[in-house]
This record gives C-alpha cells, structure tokens and sequence, in this order.
C-alpha cells in the first residue's frame, strides 16, 4: 500500500440540501455560534454543558487528560445519576408529568409520572441494597422493553452498582459470557416475554444461562407473561418475584453522591467486527453528554414534545437515549415493547398518531424495512405531530433518506443522522437541527464540544473531497474509560493505529465531501481492495438500494485471484421475491441489471462479480448486518460466531438458498 494514499476513493456523489425551516430556525435549541463558542474553549463549554446536572459537590477540575488514553471528567464532583433523572423533577413540581408511555406489544398500557417513577426506582434501590449489593458490585438485566428494566437501571444508578443490560433476545450462551465476564452478583430477568404476538418463556432460558454460575446469589423475576407460558421454573433461595420483593420496601430512599468518576454501567459492544467488548462508562461526563446531546441534536423541549426512541435498551442507544439523556431532561416519552409488524405494519404510525410523538429516533434498517412495507402504509395515519426525525446505527443510504423525509417526515422535519458508537456514549456528529443545510445520507459535522476528523494512513488529515479514517482527536466527557477488566485492550483497541498522534480510532471509514461535511463509510474492516481502488460496501450498497427492485443490500470483499478482492453482494429484493422462492432465471435477469445499475451509478471498477439473491440478512439485534458473516460465505468458509444475531437461524437460511443454487 503506498504511503499515504487515501483509505477509500470517493466514488458516489449526492448533492441535494435541504435549509431548516425559518419556523424551525426561530425556535431551535440548537445555535450556529456553539460551533465557535466550543472551539475556542472546548472546556468551559462542557462546563456549562455539565451545569444542566445537579451536582452536590462542583468539580474542581473539568478534564484530567494527564494519564491519556484513561480521562476524567469533572473531576472532585459529586452526583447522583438517577436522582438527577428523577427526583429532581419531582422536587421541582413536576411529578404529575408522564416520564413514560408504556405501550405493550398485546396493547395494553401503562402512564408511569416521574413521581410514580421515583418511587418505583426508591423501592427497587431499597430491594437490591436488602439482597446486600452495593456501590460498584455488578448487576446483569436481561429484560425485554418493560418499564422494570428502566427502573433497575436507574436503581442501580442510584446505589452505584453498575449494570449490564443483555439484549432480552441473546442466547443463554451470551448472556452467560456476559454474567461471568462482569462476575454479575444479581440478574434481573422476566418470566417470559411477547414477541411477534406470542408469549414465550424468557425466565427458562436465563435459568439454563445460570447453570453453575458462581457469581449470581440472585435471580429476580419481573411478571409479564403470567400463566400464558405454563409453569416457571423456580430454583428456591436464589429466585424471587421482583414485585414481591419490591411490595415489602419503602418507597422512600435517599441518594448519595458518587463521585463523578464512579463507573455506571457496562454494556458489550454488537460484535459486528468481533468478540464484543465490555464497554465501561462512568456516571458525571456520561450524563453530561446525555443530557447535552438529546437537547440540542432533538431540539427536545420539556413539558412539549412527545419522544420516542425505538431502540431497544440491550444497546447503547437505549441507554443513552431512552434512559438517561431524556430522563434528565425531564422528556415525556414513549417506550414500546413489541415488534414494529405487531399487530399490523402500522404499529409504529398508529402510536404516533394516539401519543402525538413530536421527536422520532431509529435505526437505518427499519427505515429501509418500512420502505418494503410501502408508502401506503405510514399514509393511513396522521404523522403531523412529527416535528423531527432522527437515525442511527449504520449509514442510511440517501434513498432511506429520502423516503423517510417524505413519507414519516411530511417533506419538512429535519433529519439528523447521528454518528456515534457504544464507546463514545452519546451523540459525536449529527446535523444541528434548525442550524444545519442537511444532505440525505451524511452525518456532516462533529457537533459543538466535539472534534473529529477524517486522517489517512499516517494520520495526516485528508483533503476535502477525499476519504480515509474517522478519528476523534480530543477527549470528550462521554468517552469509555475502559474495557471492563483489559486496560490492555482499551488501549490496544482504540489509541493504538494512531498512538504517536494521540488519536482516537474508531474503526469506521469515511470521506470528507466539496464543502467539508463527513459521510460515514462503514467499518474499515469492511472496505474492499478491486485492483487497487479502495472502495466502501456503504457505497455499493447504497447504489443497489437505490435500485428500485432493490430493498436491501450487503457488500462484502472476497479473495478474488485477479483483482485481488472481488465485490460480492447480497440483496433480498422488494415485493417478496426471494433467493429461496423465485426462479433462478427471473433472478439472473435481475441480478444482471443490478451489475449494470451499480456500474453506472458508481463506476464499472464498483461492479459486483457476484450478486446473490437472498431472503433475508444477518443482523445484530440493533439493526447491523453482519459482514463477516457474509464474507465467509463468499468465500466458502464455515460461518463464524453468530451469538449476537438477532435471529440466527438466517444464516441456515442463506446458506441453504445459496447451495440449492450451485
Ligand atoms: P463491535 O464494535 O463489537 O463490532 P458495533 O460497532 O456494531 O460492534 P455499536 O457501538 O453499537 O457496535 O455501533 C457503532 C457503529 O455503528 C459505528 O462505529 C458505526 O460503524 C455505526 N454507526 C452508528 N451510527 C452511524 C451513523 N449515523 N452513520 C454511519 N454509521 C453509524
Ligand atoms: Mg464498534
């Protein structure tokens, strides 16, 4: 590879703008001059961001960088995260406010005020303290989206012991990996959850989980499905009801000040690229950020706006933008519980509608999915209330962009598409709402308090126009402190490609356009290498999305003795035609029109040699495909792990379709 070359050729281009509204404009939180205002003291803008928290002792220094890559933030200062989410609403007269709309994926619901919150959070912080765990013991929570996982996060919060919230749809095997890397003294769980419509055993599974686990003295059992599920299974002395256990505790408990430092939580990264990573992340520079971020990037104004984030707590998003970024907010917002097709494939627009959801937060792949679903659909209902949107998890492709803009968006709300990860614990670069010309498909800017930059091998940064690798240059408050347990690994992971300049790295790819604007790239490990160009599966994906037989698309390198590698793809098309279902011959007829499609949009060195028609892909719980996946199959080899998909059975699935074929 020739020294400094750049990381990736920029090859597709996209040139649409869209200006905020005057209307929007007028009333955003969000303010052009915070860009200058943070540059020039990068430090005494977190300070300010920081005084949006209670804090019972200020701090005396704000950033503590002098034992890089391990930061501190807010340094001496005292707070309690889940009083600062909580009670402080309820102290200043805002107790009758919903904090959460809870809609169950069966219908029913539930209003839950921040005062009933507080004292559900109390009881639960009283429960675990009774069961002996105490400021920094571990807690594992593998619980579907049910109010009690929100509750025992923020009782955990509120005692200081950390959580580690495990995706309610990972295997006995994950979960176990996860309890035992953290040595996790209590699990929370539920007897069984509804998915798809049907109740299904969730308390059985956890219990095959536990199986000689040493750690766990506890097991707590959240109700949700009842006698719909038969029989639970019940180990005496270590299971109990978490209702009976939180009925006999008061609903009273005070909150001590950790210090700003103290650790909140641990959470595993998707394992898109690998083994995932126990990401630590600590209380005051965390809340900061969330907080900071939720009320600039979703313009979020308390006591008026409905918000509603689709993620699932098992990840990061959830975290930051379900549990702790709103709640300090005082947001009113909903939670959902079941899956966007529940009962019908408007679950998520009549919600919309009944809630007035004003702020709207999801992930690329449910875009693309509602897309599939049709434009018909999101018609039926009055999207009105929607004043903006926002992505996250991968990047969207412009012609999600666009559909999302029209058809959710009513051809007006913004759109921010925030680039983030697990690692850095909130929102890094995003439009600012009402400030921001957004392009469909590009995060654009590090917003104000956060410096990123696109550099190549050497880690000079790149000329506008060209791509290379995202890095983030400076501290910031809601950075990871560690990999639980492997200072080694934390440094190693992600200040080790860059160590002389000090930079973070973060894995991902990307290119700076004409005017500046950052378009993510996806993961570095994904780039392929065709005779020499280097070329992004983003951008190849996004040339077959928008196709319009196309409804989604994976791109993989795979060994090509020619090119060095070849561009294989993987589409499932729209309308149901599937690998598995529909004629080779009508296939082939598509797939050569895909190859000649790619080729005009990009450019014939783009052209897949290989294209496969295929009835679903494999994904992480938060939406991402898996690539390595895909890429052993391209290239014969056995499949590696597949522990965090969401569904496992698709690798089965795509085999299955492909070898029919040859
Ligand atoms: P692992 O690190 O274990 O492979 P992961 O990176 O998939 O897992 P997350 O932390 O959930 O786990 O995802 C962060 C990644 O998601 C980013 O590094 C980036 O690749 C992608 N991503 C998130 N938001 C965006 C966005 N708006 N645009 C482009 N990519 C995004
Ligand atoms: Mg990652």
């Amino acid at each position: 590879m020739a020294e400094q070359s750049p990381a990736l050729d920029n090859l597709l281009s996209e040139s649409r703008t869209f200006p905020p509204s005057a209307a929007f404009a007028a009333q955003a939180n969000a303010t052009a001059d915070a860009y200058a205002k943070a540059e020039t003291d990068r430090e005494r803008f977190w300070e300010e961001q920081a005084e949006r928290l209670h804090w019972d002792t200020r701090w005396s220094q704000v950033l503590d960088w002098s034992g890089a890559p391990f930061a501190k933030w807010f340094v001496g200062g005292k707070l309690n995260v889940a009083y600062n989410c909580v009670d402080r609403h309820v102290e200043a007269g805002h107790g009758d406010q919903v904090a959460i709309h809870w809609v169950g994926e069966p219908g029913d619901t539930r209003d839950i005020t921040y005062a009933q919150l507080q004292r559900e959070v109390c009881r639960a912080a009283n429960a675990l303290t009774s069961l002996g765990v105490s400021a920094h013991d571990r807690v594992a929570i593998q619980l579907q989206m049910v109010p009690e996982a929100i509750i025992a996060m923020l009782a955990c919060a509120r005692i200081g012991a950390m959580h580690s919230v495990v995706f309610g749809g990972f295997s006995p095997a994950a979960l176990r990996t996860r309890v035992d890397d953290a040595s996790a003294k209590v699990v929370i769980t539920s007897d069984g959850q509804y998915r798809r419509g049907k109740a299904a055993p969730m308390k059985s599974a956890v219990d095959e989980a536990l199986e000689g686990a040493e750690s766990v003295e506890k097991l707590l059992v959240v109700r949700r499905t009842g006698d719909e599920i038969g029989e639970i299974p019940w180990k005496e002395g270590r299971d109990l009801w978490w209702h009976e256990l939180l009925d006999s505790q008061p609903d009273e408990h005070t909150a001590q000040p950790f210090d700003s430092e103290h650790p909140l939580f641990i959470l595993y990264t998707s394992g898109t690229t690998g083994k995932p990573k126990g990401i630590l992340h600590t209380s005051g520079g965390y809340l900061t950020q969330a907080a900071y971020t939720h009320h600039t990037v979703f313009d979020h104004k308390a006591g008026e706006d409905v918000y509603w984030c689709t993620a699932d707590i098992g990840w990061v998003t959830g975290h930051t933008y379900i549990v702790y970024g709103p709640l300090a907010n005082r947001a009113r917002q909903v939670v959902y519980e079941g899956t966007p097709n529940t009962p019908h494939e408007g679950r998520h627009w009549e919600i919309v509608q009944n809630y007035k959801v004003s702020l709207y937060y999801t992930a690329p792949t449910l875009i693309r999915t509602f897309m599939k679903w049709g434009d018909d659909i999101p018609a039926r209902y009055d999207l009105s209330s929607l004043r903006l949107l926002g992505t996250v998890g991968e990047p969207i492709n412009p012609e999600a962009w666009m559909w999302y803009r029209e058809h959710i968006g009513g051809g007006s709300a913004p759109i921010v598409d925030t680039w983030w990860q697990t690692e850095t614990g909130g929102i890094m670069i995003s439009p600012l709402p009402g400030v921001t010309h957004t392009k469909p498909g590009s995060a654009q800017r590090p917003i104000p308090g956060i410096s990123a930059k696109v550099v190549d091998d050497s880690g000079t940064e790149v000329p506008f126009g060209s791509g290379g690798y995202l890095v983030i240059d400076k501290p910031w408050p809601g950075m990871l402190r560690t990999i639980w347990g492997d200072d080694q690994r934390y440094k190693d992971t992600y200040w080790s490609t860059f160590a002389d300049a000090g930079y973070y790295f973060a894995g991902d790819g990307a290119k700076y356009d004409d005017d500046g604007d950052i378009w993510l790239l996806g993961r570095v490990d994904d780039v392929m290498n065709v005779s020499g160009h280097r070329i992004s599966t983003t951008e190849v994906e996004s040339a077959l999305v928008s196709h319009p037989d196309v409804a989604e698309a994976a791109v993989v390198g795979a060994t090509d003795e020619t090119t060095g590698q070849g561009v294989v793809a993987f589409v499932i098309l729209r309308g149901g035609t599937a690998g598995g279902t529909a004629s080779d011959a009508d296939n082939s007829e598509t797939v050569n029109a895909l190859r000649q499609h790619v080729a005009g949009e990009i450019g014939p060195i783009a052209k897949p040699r290989q294209i496969m028609v295929v009835p679903e892909l494999p994904k992480t719980r938060s939406g991402k495909i898996m690539r390595r996946l895909l890429r052993d199959v391209a290239e014969n080899r056995e499949v590696g792990d597949v522990t965090t998909l969401a569904d496992s059975s698709v690798m089965d699935l795509i085999s299955a379709g492909l070898h029919k074929g040859s």
